[in-house]
């Protein structure tokens, strides 16, 4: 079977032992006969499933009391009007670091004042804006952990005088984080703890409810809050594989284990890119994401990119060029991207910088 060296931004890749699992599973779930997805979901074979999957996420994340776990359809995108649409009533705040926080931004102003608190467009989001002030009167303040497509990240668990909500899509069950600093974190699976097709909510209970519109069903979080995630046909087989993606992270020693791969793995590739006279990261230092790391040709070798992306795919290399909106190479190293494509990759960027540099 062919191998990738797969960095791909997401879907992105998976645990092995999570794959190998969704397969079996797919041929006959628990010895029932019947495939995962030819379940009911109300079946106690996968109910248990649902039950192991929340507690997994309380877990692995130590998740405090009063915090629920959601799983719903719909995306990350959705996320940004559910957020808004359950918890505007005046004024939101929203730290603008990038696309998808614009977008988060941008639904919001269809509730009520939305406003950016501060901003890092002026140098095209390449760093996470630092000592700006929140307001005291907003409704919650909204802030994207990882910035996807930029390689930037915040890497601690702030402080914030109002609810803090946070779009973690890409860098969730990275590195151990303070849940009881915020008030909602969500995110699509698909970059870090699952396939695509379910969204991550974890919620704090008694921020809601506290809305004069009205809330459709569906898109009130009270609803899936008292349904267990099972108002209606919950995404049943990326559910499966997000579960078996946990059990993985568990199994490796949890978060503390895996931020410390995280960190070695990440440390690799920037120390290369900072070494190898060809290239440069294009993110503040400080700044630097664990999961997507950015980086171009220097201005004597720009005219190399084009050959460099042809020589990383020689040597199987998948995923690595950059987003148009940054150029150059894009490496995501997710949890279960292996140390060995990382190494990989600094190979290939040493080999071309002996042969053309
Ligand atoms: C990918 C991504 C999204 C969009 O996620 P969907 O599930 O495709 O809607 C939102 N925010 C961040 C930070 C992302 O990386």
């Amino acid at each position: 079977m062919k191998i990738a060296h797969n960095f791909n931004a997401g879907p992105c890749v998976l645990p092995k032992a999570a794959l190998e699992a969704a397969i079996e599973a797919l041929k006959d779930f628990k010895g029932t006969g019947m495939s995962v997805i030819e379940m009911s979901h109300r079946s106690k074979e996968w109910e248990a499933v649902m039950a192991e999957c929340r507690s997994l996420w309380k877990e692995i994340l130590n998740i405090p009391e009063g915090y629920q776990v959601l799983f719903l359809g719909g995306g990350a995108s959705m996320q940004f009007l559910y957020v808004a649409m359950n918890l505007l009533e005046k004024k939101a705040g929203y730290l603008e670091t990038g696309v998808w926080a614009k977008k988060a931004l941008k639904e919001a102003k269809g509730f009520g004042d939305a406003i950016s608190v501060a901003s890092s467009a002026d140098k095209n989001f390449s760093y996470i804006p630092k000592g700006y002030e929140i307001p005291a009167d907003l409704d919650y303040f909204h802030i994207t952990t990882n910035n996807t497509i930029y390689g930037t990240e915040i890497h601690t668990d702030m402080d914030c005088p109002v609810n803090l909500i946070a779009d973690m899509s890409s860098d969730i069950m990275s590195r151990p984080v303070d849940v009881s600093k915020y008030a909602l974190i969500y995110g699509g699976a698909q970059k870090n703890v699952g396939p695509a097709g379910v969204t991550f909510v974890i919620v704090k209970e008694d921020i809601l409810g506290k809305v004069s519109r009205y809330l459709p069903t569906m898109l009130d979080y009270r609803t899936h809050i008292n349904e267990e995630s099972m108002f209606n046909t919950p995404p049943v087989f990326s559910i499966f594989v997000m579960n078996e993606t946990l059990k993985w992270v568990k199994a490796k020693g949890g978060l503390d284990a895996v931020y410390k791969m995280n960190l070695d793995k990440a440390g690799l590739l920037y120390n290369e890119i900072d070494r190898n006279k060809m290239f440069m990261g294009t993110a503040a230092k400080e700044d630097r994401s664990l999961m997507n790391i950015c980086f171009v040709m220097t201005e004597e070798y720009k005219d190399k990119e084009d050959a460099f992306m042809s020589f990383a795919k020689e040597r199987g290399m998948v995923g690595i060029k950059g987003h148009r909106s940054v150029g150059g190479f894009r490496a995501s190293c997710y949890n279960a991207c292996p140390v060995e494509s990382i190494q990989a990759l600094v190979s290939c960027m040493q080999e071309f910088e002996k042969l053309n540099g």
